[in-house]
């Protein structure tokens, strides 16, 4: 994908915000803390755009981020922090399911995973529901320049086996795409397949 514009367009707090153009949309989930604002910034080439914090679980919007005035990536708020009160869960819940679950022009998710470590149970019950919907799903394995190849080939193998497994697939079925935001690694697969499944072209 060539970028010609990116802006951060709106930050939805309630469903009655969300954009109304129709642009194909492509949701961004993870835990807080696995990567996910610096995936973003990765693939859109900007330093900063997305916040990368050390102090997880702060964003409560879904973030429009509107790209080339073709799609949008939008970033849903991380999942699993254990800090949040039930009232925020409660709150969290009714906006991403709201959007998740009823969104026309949502047309696919990058589910983000770290790959140091196994999925959590956060991370496989997402798992399930997207194999579960009809909407196309990306698994990404984030942070994989913090692994050395020996690390990483014992590590990726049983998350692919816990996650088929989540799935209901089998280990063909089951793509992971490797991820750095480091060393950029992966960052073209995952905006072919952006591409893809938006039907915007590259
Ligand atoms: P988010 O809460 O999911 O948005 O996670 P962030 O993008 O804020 O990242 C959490 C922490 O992990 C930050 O300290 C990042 O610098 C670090 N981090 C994120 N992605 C990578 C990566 O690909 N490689 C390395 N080495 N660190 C990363």
């Amino acid at each position: 994908m060539k970028l010609r514009s990116v802006e951060l367009s709106a930050t939805v707090g309630h469903l009655s915000q969300l954009p109304t153009d129709g642009l194909p949309e492509i949701a961004l989930a993870g835990r807080s803390n696995v990567g996910k604002s610096s995936l973003l910034n990765k693939l859109l080439n900007r330093r900063n755009l997305a916040r990368v914090s050390n102090s997880p679980g702060k964003t409560r919007t879904l973030n429009f981020y509107r790209v080339n005035d073709l799609l949008y990536l939008v970033d849903l708020p991380g999942y699993g922090f254990a800090k949040r009160s039930p009232e925020e869960r409660k709150q969290w819940g009714a906006l991403v399911n709201g959007y998740v679950t009823d969104r026309e022009s949502l047309k696919g998710i990058v589910q983000i995973v770290d790959s140091r470590h196994d999925p959590t149970a956060d991370d496989l019950e997402m798992v399930r529901w997207l194999a579960y919907g009809d909407r196309p799903y990306l698994i990404v394995a984030s942070k994989t320049d913090k692994l050395s190849n020996n690390q990483m080939n014992k590590q990726l193998p049983r998350a692919h086996r816990s996650i088929a497994e989540a799935a209901e697939r089998t280990l063909e079925d089951t793509r992971i795409q490797p991820f750095s935001a480091v060393t950029g690694r992966g960052r073209e697969d995952v905006w072919r397949w952006i591409g893809d499944t938006t039907h915007a072209g590259r």
